[in-house]
């Protein structure tokens, strides 16, 4: 599959857009030329005729994409993680030895996803559904991820956005569902389901996010939860929603909502005391953070 996806990604560079201008005024010239790669098109969704962006962006920079993206009703769309996914890859290696689940093989997906702006936008939903088949349930033990970044937001989000145009049957209607998801920041595949996380989940650091996606292997669910109320700062249902409650991160490592820290602050004052972490007993420095989200939910996975 490895190699597929380097195949696909290959081909799909070479088609990115070199326009000349003899060509880009015979696509123009012609109003009835509907070129899926270039133009606004129809697809037939059942028995509905939809309008969709042509499957190459004219974003000629990230800037470009970011500000379509959001104009769609993305959240913050730049929002993205301050490590990278080969981090990520890392840290679970010497977590994964920690929790005797050493037989788990992650493999990191996020090189097969097209960091030019102008990428085409029926990839990402392609590769993800490719993945979600060949990390089946036939392969417990093997699974995989793709982490969202600054570079490749462009070809995920127009992915996305294309999917919810065709899955809700029109533009006004996608940008009415996407203006009530958080923005996704990476998906994980095994045993055939693919877990979609909200971008909150990668604010932290990269051994957070490294507990949490063995928190999905193991029967010790739950582990990272808040250090004053010691309940879960995530739940999953395994089919792929993952609820993130709001949380902020302490500098020994920790989790705690941020209802919890309010509270937390309030009682060490009412008793003379610092603030400090109920784990690890840590002083906490003064939360100036503003809020990320309410508690939010994490996008379905979508199949188009
Ligand atoms: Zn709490
Ligand atoms: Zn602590």
């Amino acid at each position: 599959m490895g190699k597929q996806s380097r195949r696909t990604r290959t081909s799909v560079g070479k088609q990115q857009p070199s326009q000349s201008a003899l060509v880009h005024s015979f696509l123009h010239a012609a109003p009835d030329a509907e070129d899926p790669d270039t133009s606004e098109h129809t697809v037939r969704c059942g028995t509905v005729d939809v309008r969709v962006p042509p499957l190459i962006p004219n974003w000629t920079a990230h800037a470009h994409a970011v500000a379509h993206l959001t104009e769609f009703g993305w959240q913050n769309v730049e929002q993205t993680p301050t490590f990278s996914s080969a981090d990520v890859l890392a840290a679970l290696v010497d977590e994964q030895r920690r929790h005797g689940l050493a037989h788990l093989q992650f493999v990191d997906l996020t090189p097969h996803i097209p960091v030019d702006p102008g990428a085409r936008h029926d990839l990402v939903i392609q590769l993800s559904n490719g993945w979600q088949r060949e990390f089946s349930a036939a392969q417990p033990h093997r699974a995989a991820f793709y982490f969202r970044s600054a570079e490749n937001t462009p070809a995920i989000l127009g992915g996305f956005t294309r999917a919810h145009i065709l899955q809700y049957k029109g533009a006004d209607a996608a940008r009415s569902v996407i203006r009530t998801l958080p923005t996704p920041a990476a998906q994980l595949f095994h045993r055939g389901v693919t877990y979609s996380f909200p971008s909150i989940f990668t604010q932290h650091s990269a051994l957070f996010v490294a507990r949490i996606l063995l928190q999905l292997f193991s029967d010790d669910a739950y582990e990272e939860t808040c250090t004053a109320c010691r309940r879960p700062l995530y739940t999953h249902d395994g089919s792929g929603t993952i609820q993130v409650r709001e949380f902020v991160p302490t500098p020994c490592k920790h989790g705690m909502h941020l209802s919890c820290r309010h509270t937390l602050e309030e009682h060490c004052q009412a008793y003379g005391l610092a603030p400090h972490c109920l784990q690890c007993t840590e002083l906490l420095p003064p939360y100036t953070v503003p809020p990320l989200h309410a508690d939010v939910v994490s996008t379905p996975s979508l199949k188009v």
